[in-house]
């Protein structure tokens, strides 16, 4: 009983729509369409939602520049300071 429940859950067409979190959806999929019934209007706008996704790359892309520079700004001073800062000062603050 048990294992005809999970085939039926193994062949039953899901939802593909994919949530914010990274999560898909766990929703049955109508049979004409790849997603469920909460997300059919999704297909609707699908070019749209292309755009859209190509500009959160974009925002992904620049937000991920900005971290790496906020991480890398600190070690370069840290190391500039570590080969180039004068030694006594170094060791004062310590
Ligand atoms: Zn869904």
């Amino acid at each position: 009983m048990n294992g005809v429940l999970i085939i039926m859950i193994a062949t039953m067409p899901r939802c593909l729509h994919i949530f914010d979190s990274g999560f898909q959806c766990i929703g049955e999929a109508l049979e004409s369409t790849d997603f469920c019934e909460a997300h059919q209007k999704v297909v609707a706008f699908e070019s749209e939602r292309l755009q859209d996704s190509r500009w959160r790359k974009t925002l992904l892309r620049f937000v991920a520049l900005v971290l790496l520079l906020m991480f890398l700004i600190p070690l370069f001073y840290t190391l500039r300071d570590l080969y180039f800062g004068p030694p006594v000062k170094a060791q004062e603050v310590w």
